[in-house]
């Protein structure tokens, strides 16, 4: 489903993306864990063009991202949702306007089917009840799961979550996790960066070690986190878990 041929990102003179290589297949969840500064959400942003590839390619069912026409990447990143670390919702709507906004603002839907989706993807991540509440009367770990239903509005083929749980209080990680484990069984294809390293082994099929700018090691859960072989992997993990 996404191809990553060569990829390099540098901002100015600083190397930080240094020829990345990679499949993400349709269904799969991977999760790319690493040091501070190693360049993950570098890469999780260019895959959907939040940044621009200084070389190499990235195909997205498909489609070469480099080659396509303005008009073309907004219709990519309907396909790819994106869920943040700060949940960026939309803090004058309501949780329900929130999760509909983009399905009538850009996809036109009719208002009632707009409602009944987002209805339906409110119940889903356990917040019918809060449909007419405002952002701020919210959790911060219902608020994510907000940015989740909202992402998930668009019916995307992909989700990328970039450090969903990481600025939340450690009662409301559960549960957030739990939506996302649910997303998971359901089929969705998701590239997790994360540093939860409990939902990486129960959840992902492939684990991507980031560190300097390079994927340093891929392997399954059980190969990364049982045996890992790259020393850079090792230090990592011994200082985590
Ligand atoms: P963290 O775990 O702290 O979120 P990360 O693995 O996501 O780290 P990135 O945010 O991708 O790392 O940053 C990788 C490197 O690129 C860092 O050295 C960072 O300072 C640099 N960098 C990121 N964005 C920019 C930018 N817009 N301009 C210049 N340098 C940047
Ligand atoms: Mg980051």
């Amino acid at each position: 489903m996404i191809k990553i041929e060569n990829v390099t990102k540098k901002f100015g003179q600083t190397e930080v993306l240094k020829d990345l290589n990679g499949q993400v297949q349709k269904g799969q969840v991977i999760c790319v864990i690493g040091p501070s500064g190693g360049g993950k959400s570098t890469f999780l942003r260019c895959l959907n063009l939040l940044e621009q590839p200084t070389s190499g390619k990235i195909s997205f069912e498909g489609q070469e991202l480099t080659s396509l026409s303005e008009a073309q990447i907004n219709h990519l990143r309907e396909k790819m949702g994106m869920v943040f670390q700060s949940f960026n919702l939309f803090s004058n709507m309501t949780v329900l306007d929130n999760v509909q906004l983009a399905p009538l603002k850009v996809k036109k839907l009719a208002a009632a089917t707009a409602k009944k989706t987002a209805m339906q993807l409110l119940a889903q991540v356990g917040l019918a009840d809060k449909a007419e509440n405002y952002p701020s009367s919210l959790s911060g770990g219902q608020q994510q799961r907000v940015a989740i239903a909202r992402a998930l509005a668009m019916n995307p083929d992909v989700m990328l979550f970039d450090e969903p749980t990481s600025a939340l209080d450690p009662e409301m990680v559960g549960e957030v996790l739990t939506v996302m484990q649910d997303l998971a069984n359901q089929g969705m294809t998701m590239v997790v960066v994360t540093h939860e390293m409990g939902f990486a082994k129960s959840v992902a099929n492939q684990v991507w070690f980031m560190d300097g700018g390079v994927f340093a090691e891929k392997g399954t859960p059980t190969q990364i986190f049982e045996h890992p072989q790259n020393e850079r992997t090792k230090a990592f993990l011994a200082k985590i878990l």
